[in-house]
């Protein structure tokens, strides 16, 4: 690269790349048996194993220009430690499957294995081993694992009517991130002009910020249904309602816009109650409870669950999640 010596991946090699990052992986409290064998041992104290995977691949959920190699590694570690938390249980532990460039920089790579160590850390699991193969594309595969602490499982399929439905976490953020990059006005007016309430957005798109600790907060609340907000909250709500036999109507009142999605709005000609509607990848939870249980101050009630299907938003119902019923 321009002459420089930078030290590529296709340079150190499979078991040179191993060693590498595994230098960079503490261990948790959570793992028996880390990475060097053929295969790591991660504790599981109640018995029951909770585990989901996603694959990411270049271009399609991410790219490289816009996003660092740490903030890649902290978002595919979130998404699948999220979708651990949304069934009420505490994440143990990670493996990750890497297809890269022989030309990727170590230091890249260096960077992106920091970027899921410090996101596990947030909740106490560990990246326990993975597997590295040569890609044309930067490809990640993520599997995450975790442990119920003697709880139920959260599933979606628990909404009775009656229920209330409440919301933990950011909408809408990492959406207009996203409107703001693809307008190349990710600086707000100009380069000159850098409007940190944009570049916040912009950072909710690169690293979701999903509200850990409340997946098991809202079990423990005696949670009927949970999911975490990665399409969408209508279309997400829909899986909700869909899954349980139930409908929900959402109060639009209940949500408060941030002035920053304002802003942006105002920028790029949006609808920021869209963007919280609809917008993906802030990675909140969505939950429903009994009637009357008394939430904690991190929870917005939104709305309620009732006999019927589809979710409703000021009388219009959307058995699809889409946007465009709701804004005739
Ligand atoms: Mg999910």
């Amino acid at each position: 690269m321009n002459g420089r010596c930078v030290i590529t991946v296709g340079d150190l090699g499979e078991f040179g790349i191993v060693a590498r990052i595994a230098g960079r992986l503490p261990q948790g409290r959570t793992v028996l048996l880390g990475p060097g064998d053929d295969a790591a041992m991660v504790g599981a104290p109640d018995g029951r194993v909770v585990v989901t995977t996603d694959l990411l691949i270049e271009n399609r959920h991410f790219r490289l220009d816009w996003s660092s190699a740490y903030d890649i590694g902290r978002k595919a570690a979130a998404q699948n430690l999220s979708d651990v938390v949304a069934m009420g249980a505490d994440p143990t532990g990670i493996v990750v499957g890497l297809g890269l460039p022989a030309a990727t920089a170590a230091g890249w790579l260096d960077d992106l294995a920091d970027g899921f160590r410090d996101e596990c850390d947030l909740v106490g699991a560990s990246v326990v081993g993975g597997d590295i193969t040569r890609c044309d594309l930067v490809v990640i595969g993520v599997t995450a694992l975790g442990d119920l602490g003697g709880r139920p499982p959260v599933t979606r399929a628990g909404a009775r009517p009656g229920d209330v439905v409440a919301v933990a976490g950011r909408l809408g953020h990492a959406a207009a991130g996203l409107a703001l990059l693809q307008a190349d006005r990710a600086g707000g007016a100009g380069p000159d002009d850098p409007n940190p309430e944009l570049t916040a957005l912009v950072d909710a798109h690169r690293r979701p910020r999903p509200p850990y600790p409340c997946g098991a907060q809202a079990a423990e609340l005696g949670a009927t249904a949970m999911l975490d907000v990665s399409d969408g909250l209508l279309q997400d709500l829909g899986h909700v309602a869909d899954a349980s036999g139930v409908g929900i109507v959402l109060d639009p009142a209940a949500f408060a816009v941030p002035a920053g999605l304002e802003t942006a709005a105002r920028l790029l000609g949006a609808d920021p109650l869209e963007w919280v509607l609809t917008g993906g990848e802030d990675h909140a939870l969505a939950a429903t409870f009994p009637g009357g249980v008394r939430l904690p101050p991190v929870w917005t009630e939104i709305g309620r669950v009732t006999e019927g299907k589809g979710v409703e938003v000021e009388g219009r119902t959307s058995e699809h999640g889409g946007w465009d019923h709701f804004r005739a």
